[in-house]
């Protein structure tokens, strides 16, 4: 693997170079933080990047400064196909594995750019050219920081990239709940203060900016369909497409719904399954020693972190719930 350092003067090299920078489908706030927060970083330095998200995301997330820019592949695949094609570097941001970017994976590997990957979350597939990644990062928020820190510029973060970034380690630390925050984070995190973050803004934009339906979905799924598998510390929801229907769901609703779960004393894992018309798309967070990852992968086609990870399926929802409680009880040990 090459030496991430040698990516500035690379990228200095080239007179306007072309850069896509892309990140896993269905993007969250570490997702699209890091990739404005690095497209920002970039025009600092003279150098005009594309965000390309495979999908839509949700509308909390559209008070990023720079959004407005954000080509969604799947309503301009044509021209997504050509940027990708005609980009010098491609800067891969919070996903490990070409899939995580659906039918743009295939177009990213077969581009001749330099890729660059930034990511935390365990076993890259390893298609990428140059890479900044580990585990112990508590966000790929927080991984920018360090590259821009690399690159010699924390003097060039400015309020734009500084929101973008802290919204991505608010949310992937759970605002710094989670075992993943360390010290290094919050000393991150008072940096993008320093430089302009409005925590508070943040917040209110991400945490206190749902619909009225929205909310009370939550609400429904906690009193009518959630289920508790005591032998197995195990709580479940299972939501299917009519009841996304009724409630007006959209991009982002279901978002944080699987965390209720794990609140519940002696719960260890916590799931949800959601009927989503093309797939059913499975949630896992786990507490102490349940694999999550290992088991999405192994089971359901997914992987991710080792406490939340994530799968989808193409079965049935009934056959798939069915499956989900047959196949845990070979973890039983794990959950005790
Ligand atoms: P979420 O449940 O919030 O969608 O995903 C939690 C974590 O699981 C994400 O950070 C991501 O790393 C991982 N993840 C979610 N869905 C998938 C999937 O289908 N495949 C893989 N490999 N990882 C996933
Ligand atoms: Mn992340």
């Amino acid at each position: 693997m090459n030496n991430i350092q040698e990516i500035k003067p690379l990228l200095k090299a080239n007179n306007s170079p072309k850069v896509v920078i892309t990140t896993h489908h269905k993007p969250d706030a570490d997702a699209l933080g890091s990739s404005l927060g690095l497209h920002h970083y970039l025009e600092k330095i003279g150098i005009k990047a594309q965000v390309i998200t495979p999908t839509d995301y949700g509308d909390f997330l559209k008070w990023m400064p720079g959004e407005g820019d954000v080509i969604n592949f799947e309503e301009k695949e044509d021209l997504s196909s050509q940027l990708v094609n005609e980009a010098d570097f491609v800067f891969c941001l919070d996903f490990n594995a070409l899939k995580r970017i659906n039918r743009l994976g295939a177009i990213v590997k077969n581009s001749r750019a330099v890729k660059i990957l930034i990511d935390h979350h365990l076993e890259p597939e390893g298609f990428e050219t140059y890479r900044l990644w580990t585990t112990k990062a508590s966000s790929t928020c927080e991984l920018i920081f360090w590259f821009i820190e690399l690159m010699g510029d924390v003097h060039l973060i400015d309020e734009a990239v500084a929101s973008c970034l802290y919204a991505g380690i608010m949310t992937d630390t759970a605002s710094f709940k989670h075992g993943s925050t360390t010290a290094t984070t919050h000393r991150v995190a008072a940096m993008l203060l320093e430089k302009g973050a409005k925590s508070n803004r943040i917040f209110e934009a991400i945490y206190d900016n749902y619909s009225e339906s929205r909310t009370r979905f939550i609400g429904f799924c906690l009193s009518e369909k959630l289920q508790i598998l005591p032998e197995y510390k195990t709580a479940l929801i299972v939501v299917s497409a009519e009841e996304l229907k009724r409630f007006k769901i959209i991009t982002g609703d279901s978002e944080g719904l699987v965390n209720y779960g794990l609140s519940i004393t002696g719960i260890k894992l916590s799931v949800l399954i959601v009927d989503r018309t093309v797939a059913r798309k499975m949630s896992f967070r786990s507490k102490d020693t349940f694999p999550a990852n290992e088991f999405a992968r192994k089971h359901f086609n997914g992987g991710g972190h080792f406490n939340a990870a994530g799968g989808e399926s193409q079965e049935a929802i009934e056959e798939l719930e069915l499956r989900f409680k047959t196949a845990i009880k070979d973890y039983k040990q794990y959950l005790n």
